[in-house]
C-alpha cells in the first residue's frame, strides 16, 4: 500500500510517499523560513498562501523521485492538527481534492503523532513500548508510547516549549528567526564555565518542565553587557543556555525511564537535532544501559514523510481509519492523548 503524506501545519510544506512494503519512496519539502524571517515569526496568512503555491509542484517532485504516477497512490494522509487553521486547511483541501479526483480514501493525522513516530523511518527502529521526549517549536512533552495511538502523557512544559526557548534566546542574541540552530552552532564555541544559568524544575520531583525563566535569565545576561556585546560573550551565553536546557531534558528523560521501568527512549521534534543534547544522551545511555533512538536529522523538523508513515501505520492496523467523506474538519487545537489506540 502506498500512502501519500501531506504536511502543512505551520511553515513547512512537506509531501512524501511511503510504501508499507518498501518504506519511504520519496519526499520533498519547502521551508518558508526565509519568507517569515523579516517579520521575526510566522505570518499565518502568508504561510497559507505559500502552501497553496508549493504543494502540487512538490507532489510532482515526489512522484518523479518514486517513479510513480498519481494512480499508484492508495490513500492520502494529511496533517489534521494541531497547527495554524488556515495552513492546515490548505493541506486538508489538497488531500481531499486529490482523494476525490483519484477516488482514494483520506485520513487526518495528528502532527505530533507524526513527530513521535518519525524515528521509525530510520534503520533499526525502536519497538513499542518506549518513552518519547517530544521537543519541538510548540511542544515539550514526555510520553509513554505503548503503540500507535496509545499515548500517556507523563509530563510537559508549564510555559514555553524547548524550541521556543531556543528561538527566543537566539533572538535576544541577535541570531534571527528561528534561531535555534544558529544558537546551537554558536554554543559550540562558547566556554562552558563562563556563565551559569538556572536549571528550572530540575528537582521538581515530577516530569514537568519550565523554560520561560531561562529565557529571562538570558535577557538579564545580555542586558548586563555593553551595547556592542562581543562574539565570544554571545557564544558563552549561548553555551550556558544549551548546558542548562540539555541538563534538564536529559535528567527528566532518565527520570521518565526510571518511573516507567522502560529502557527505550525516543527523541522527536526539531530540538532533537541538537548535537550537544545527542552527545549527552548517548553518554548517559551507555552508562545507564538504555537505548536512545533519534529521527534522521532531516526528519527532526516538520516533514511529509512522518505524516505518510503515521498514516500508513494507522491504515495497516485499521483500514477503516480512512474515509471517502471529504470534509474539511481540521483541528488547530488537539491534545495528543485524545487519540484512540489502533
Ligand atoms: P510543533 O511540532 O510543536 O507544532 P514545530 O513544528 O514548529 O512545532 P519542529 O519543526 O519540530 O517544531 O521544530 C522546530 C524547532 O526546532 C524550532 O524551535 C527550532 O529552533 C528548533 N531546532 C531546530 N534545530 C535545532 C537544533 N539543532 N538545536 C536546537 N533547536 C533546534
Ligand atoms: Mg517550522
Ligand atoms: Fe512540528
Amino acid at each position: 500500500m502506498i500512502v501519500l503524506g501531506v504536511e502543512s501545519s505551520c511553515d513547512e510544506t512537506g509531501l512524501a510517499l511511503y510504501d508499507t512494503q518498501r518504506g519511504l519512496l520519496g519526499h520533498a519539502l519547502h521551508s518558508q523560513v526565509a519568507m517569515h524571517e523579516e517579520y521575526g515569526g510566522v505570518v499565518p496568512e502568508l504561510a497559507s498562501r505559500d502552501h497553496i503555491r508549493r504543494a502540487l509542484p512538490l507532489l510532482e517532485q515526489v512522484l518523479a523521485q518514486a517513479g510513480a504516477g498519481r494512480h499508484d497512490i492508495d490513500a492520502i494522509a494529511y496533517t489534521q492538527g494541531p497547527g495554524l487553521a488556515g495552513a492546515l486547511l490548505v493541506g486538508a483541501s489538497i488531500a481531499c481534492g486529490l482523494g476525490l479526483a483519484l477516488d482514494r480514501p483520506v485520513l487526518g493525522v495528528h502532527h505530533l503523532e507524526g513527530h513521535l513516530l518519525s524515528p521509525l523511518l530510520a534503520g533499526d527502529p525502536p519497538e513499542f513500548p518506549f518513552v518519547a521526549l517530544l521537543i519541538s517549536g510548540g511542544h515539550t512533552q514526555l510520553m509513554r508510547v505503548d503503540g500507535v495511538g496509545s499515548y500517556t502523557l507523563l509530563g510537559e512544559t508549564v510555559d514555553d516549549a524547548a524550541g521556543e526557548a531556543f528561538d527566543k534566546s537566539a533572538k535576544l542574541l541577535g541570531l534571527g528567526y528561528p534561531g535555534g540552530p544558529a544558537l546551537s552552532r554558536m554554543a559550540e564555541f562558547g566556554d562552558s564555565g563562563a556563565y551559569r544559568l538556572p536549571r528550572p524544575m530540575l528537582h521538581s520531583k515530577d516530569l514537568n518542565f519550565s523554560f520561560s525563566g531561562l529565557k529571562t535569565a538570558v535577557l538579564t545576561l545580555v542586558k548586563n553587557h555593553p551595547a556592542n556585546i562581543c562574539e565570544q560573550d554571545k557564544a558563552n551565553i549561548a553555551r550556558a543556555f544549551v548546558d542548562a536546557i540539555v541538563e534538564v531534558l536529559v535528567a527528566k528523560s532518565v527520570a521518565a525511564l526510571k518511573q516507567t521501568g522502560l529502557r527505550r527512549l525516543v527523541i522527536a521534534g526539531g530540538v532533537g537535532a541538537n548535537a550537544q543534547l545527542r552527545a549527552s544522551l548517548n553518554d548517559i545511555a551507555q552508562r545507564r544501559r538504555f537505548r536512545v533512538y533519534y529521527p534522521e536529522l532531516q526528519f527532526c523538523t516538520d516533514n511529509g514523510a512522518m505524516i505518510a508513515l503515521a498514516g500508513a501505520m494507522r491504515l495497516q492496523r485499521d483500514p477503516s481509519c480512512a474515509t471517502r467523506e471529504y470534509g474539511f474538519n481540521v483541528r488547530p487545537r488537539w491534545p495528543l492523548d485524545e487519540l484512540k489506540a489502533v
